[in-house]
């Protein structure tokens, strides 16, 4: 399939843009800690009529997220005289001007305010004291009607004096904190940002290898960039094994931009040759945190193949303010969400229990919610541009971006049905190797649809494809698809003993999760943070954000509540909880008695262990040869 639709589509005839040399852009982000960028750029133009565009669906967010907002200081010249400009009064994100006989070049000045501990993807906060990540499309323009692959874009960039950098962007020369980078197409511009800091560490994930992986670390502090040896080696592993996987790859190199920081959005947007990987300070020195945010970096990594390389049609769009369509995410997003928790515990960043624990938490939560006899899977990745943004209230009979940890189940249960269908000659590497492998190339685009993925699935292993996924995808079942778990080999049940991984979430987040006894989850403050339909508390008349201010008469701690709950499975009495709702307390009483109860996958004898074939280390001795462009 073809990169984009037709440029003549594009084009119109009048265009008072014309690409003779690239658009010059200098950002300057040596005020990066007092969170203000300032952006200069040159377009060559043609007298006439012209539209400039601020970049409003960004790849990877799934939805309109481009910070327009924060947006300032737009002044426009020609030959020294101000050029007025105004915004469209539908599409906010869009500049008019005329440009006047005789001029052939546009100077455009704009500044970015960089938001503080602001939540989100990359809009959300980005820059500390000591750091900054530098998304592009924050800082600049581009010209209507013309695909972004098709612009070119000449980039400089000057960084705060003694920080260093990271990015996937080609270098043309640096010199002090300034930096020339190589043109590229517009695409390839916002498709490499850069990370900068003054705490800042570069691992070679490949040494000796032809084709460079790096791990860069930027962090609020030194102390934080101290990655240990076996952690290197994890990530080393991660390299060899996404390509096995795969068997090929799509980027001449790779870079993961890892910022610690708690003062930064937390998240991970991925790129085709990086991702932005943001996470709290002390993910590599502490292990709670380390071990939450593990699979991360695998899932970031696999977006390279999955999502950039090969995309659904719909989120492939010519520019940024083409509206994308989300109802692939499933794919994109789910399919990730598998690969990347497979190849963790495959390269050694998380144990085998780790990645059962996890499996089986996230299998529980799916099974549990009351959205699903309403809101199908698939409805969840349409509505991705919304539901990003949902707040966690009531989230089980909402449902959210559900289609990642479904997803995995999905996948999963894909995998486990090759290899059983097959005697396990196939599993889904053969797929992965099909649909996203060989031969090795530089970034490309391949569009997908649902018609791609299921006759790649029967090239591998002959099946009625289409139907399996629609009844999972389509489903308004009660129950969340556990048919991977089942025949790979495991049961899901619950039991008064929490997980060690269930403990590290718990105390990561700084919050109980009792979803499956009381059915509530509260932050340690006692702020109730969510309450399940119909569960014990919800008939209470426990509601969301409201906080438990006492249990049985008893000031709340998370262990006085716990010990409530393993009290009343002995006795008869209820659990008495003081609630505060606004100005107003309130007394209520939950008649329950069934214990503590927390999800575990547990093996089933009865079945071969697939699950554990998947999850063992796949990347043969010594590290594979991928080839291709350097
Ligand atoms: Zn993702």
């Amino acid at each position: 399939m073809k990169l984009h639709l037709s440029l003549s589509l594009f084009f119109t005839a009048a265009l008072a843009f014309s690409q003779i040399t690239p658009i010059q852009i200098n950002v300057d982000a040596s005020e990066a800690p007092r969170r203000l960028l300032h952006a200069t750029l040159q377009f060559p133009v043609k007298p006439g009529p012209m539209s400039l565009l601020y970049p409003k669906w960004i790849p990877g967010e799934h939805g309109p997220t481009g910070p327009i907002e924060d947006l300032a200081g737009v002044r426009m010249t020609a030959n020294g005289q101000p050029i007025p400009w105004h915004r469209d009064d539908v599409n906010v994100y869009e500049f008019h001007i005329e440009v006047p006989p005789g001029v052939s070049t546009l100077d455009v000045v704009l500044d970015f305010i960089s938001p503080p501990d602001a939540g989100g993807f990359s809009s959300g906060a980005s820059t500390t004291s000591q750091l900054a990540v530098l998304s592009w499309n924050q800082f600049l323009l581009y010209p209507k009607d013309v695909p972004t692959d098709q612009l070119q874009y000449k980039a400089n960039l000057k960084v705060p004096s003694g920080w260093r950098y990271g990015t996937a962007l080609p270098i043309d020369r640096e010199s002090g904190n300034e930096i020339a980078f190589k043109a590229s197409s517009l695409t390839t511009l916002i498709d490499s940002p850069v990370q900068t800091g003054a705490n800042f560490k570069t691992v070679d994930l490949s040494p000796g290898e032809p084709v460079a992986h790096y791990l860069h670390i930027a962090a609020d502090s030194e102390r934080a960039t101290r990655i240990t040896d076996d952690e290197i080696k994890h990530y080393r592993n991660l390299v060899d094994e996404a390509n096995t996987l795969f068997g090929a790859h799509h980027y001449r190199d790779y870079h993961f931009l890892l910022t610690l920081s708690d003062h930064v959005a937390h998240f991970g947007l991925e790129h085709h040759e990086s991702s932005d990987d943001r996470v709290d300070e002390d993910s590599l020195v502490d292990d709670d945190l380390r071990k939450v945010s593990a699979d991360l970096l695998s899932h970031e990594f696999v977006h390279s193949w999955n999502g950039k390389f090969r995309r659904p049609a719909g989120l492939a769009t010519p520019d940024y303010n083409a509206p994308m369509k989300g109802e692939l995410l499933w794919v994109y997003e789910g399919l990730t969400e598998y690969l990347g928790e497979i190849l963790a515990p495959r390269s050694g960043l998380r144990t085998a229990q780790e990645f059962l624990d996890t499996l089986g938490a996230e299998a529980a939560e799916l099974d549990h919610e009351a959205g699903r006899t309403w809101r199908p899977l698939e409805d969840t990745a349409v509505a991705a541009q919304s539901l990003y943004n949902a707040r966690s209230d009531y989230a089980d009979f909402r449902r959210g971006v559900d289609f990642y940890e479904e997803g995995t189940l999905i996948w999963l249960d894909v995998d486990v049905t090759l290899r059983t269908l097959s005697k396990g000659k196939k599993s889904i590497e053969d797929f992965c190797r099909a649909f996203y492998g060989a031969p090795s190339s530089v970034p490309e685009v391949k569009p997908y649809t649902l018609e791609d993925v299921v006759r790649t699935l029967n090239s591998v292993q002959a099946n009625d494809w289409a139907a399996f996924l629609n009844q999972r995808i389509e489903s308004t079942s009660p129950h969340a698809p556990l048919n991977g778990i089942v025949n790979g080999g495991y049961k899901l049940v619950y039991t008064d003993e929490r997980s060690d991984m269930w403990k590290t979430a718990e105390g990561a987040r700084k919050a109980v999760n009792l979803t499956y006894s009381l059915g509530l989850t509260a932050r340690d403050s006692g702020d109730i943070i969510d309450v399940h339909l119909n569960s014990p508390a919800f008939k209470a008349g426990v509601t969301p954000a409201t906080k438990i201010i006492a249990v049985n008469g008893r000031q709340f701690s998370t262990g006085v509540l716990n010990h409530a709950i393993q009290d009343a499975a002995k006795n008869t009495a209820p659990i008495v909880l003081l609630v505060k709702d606004g100005e107003y307390y309130k007394t209520l009483s939950l008649d329950y008695h069934d214990g503590e109860k927390f999800p575990h996958l547990v093996r089933d004898k009865s079945k071969p262990d697939l699950i554990a074939d998947i999850i063992r280390p796949h990347a043969s001795v010594g590290r594979p040869s991928p080839g291709g462009p350097k």
